[in-house]
């Protein structure tokens, strides 16, 4: 299955897409994941990427798509893959097109994931992560048995730089003029889903679920 996970940012397409991932089977290929690597990892990408992700801006479209096609080459995604956070402006979608038309494949679904702004902001300001292994938590939500404390490794948990309020209402501007008309595209494709992202992680997963069902048919 080729999939892509569209969204605000904090609608949970982490969350989602590791249980996609579990139960499709296909690898799990988050932009963002790969930048904050970069970053904590101090690569020349990296470098590149540190102040715009503070930002709350889009990283520059050639660093990502570079990215991304180094991941869809490999052989992890022969299989199929769940992409997340990508593609993220107009301007990638012809990336991607051109991409998958070289590997002389297509797009399974699209699915789109949608909540209110003010639940973005009340889900990412409170949000915590683990940088070692990636497990997310809520303070409110979803809190870890231990403060501050990761119950699957035992990280130190953390706050992503870019979920602080101001950096968050940023991430929604860009959303909104870049990564909508996105939406648009993938909808007159006919390929778009559209999945409500309110309330618990299985409610969402259930109605994902749901969308999938006739792929997988
Ligand atoms: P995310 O984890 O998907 O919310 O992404 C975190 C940050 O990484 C974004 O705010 C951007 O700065 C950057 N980023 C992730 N994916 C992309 C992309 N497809 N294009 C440009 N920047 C991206």
């Amino acid at each position: 299955m080729r999939l892509v996970l569209l969204g605000p940012p904090g609608v949970g397409k982490g969350t989602q897409a590791e249980r996609i991932r579990r139960t499709v089977a296909v690898p799990h290929l988050s932009t963002g994941h790969m930048l904050r690597e970069a970053v904590r990892c101090g690569t020349e990408t990296g470098r590149k990427a540190k102040a715009i992700l503070e930002r709350g801006e889009l990283v520059p479209d050639t660093v990502v798509g570079e990215l991304i096609a180094e991941r869809l080459a490999s052989p992890e995604a022969a299989g199929g893959f769940l992409l997340d956070g990508y593609p993220r402006n107009i301007a990638q979608v012809a990336t991607l097109d051109g991409i998958l038309a070289r590997m002389g494949i297509g797009l399974d679904r699209v699915i789109n994931l949608f909540v209110p702004d003010e639940e973005v902001l009340l889900r990412l300001t409170l949000r915590r992560s683990c940088p070692s292994c990636g497990a997310i938590y809520h303070l409110s939500f979803r809190p870890p048995a231990r403060e501050g404390v990761c119950d699957a490794c035992a990280g130190k948990l953390e706050q992503r730089s870019d979920d602080r309020e101001e950096v968050v209402r940023a991430r929604l501007g860009v959303y909104r003029e870049q990564t909508l008309p996105v939406a648009e595209i993938y909808r007159k494709r006919v390929i778009l889903v559209e999945v409500d992202g309110t309330g618990s992680a299985d409610d969402v997963a259930g109605r994902v679920a749901r969308a999938l069902r006739d792929v997988a048919a």
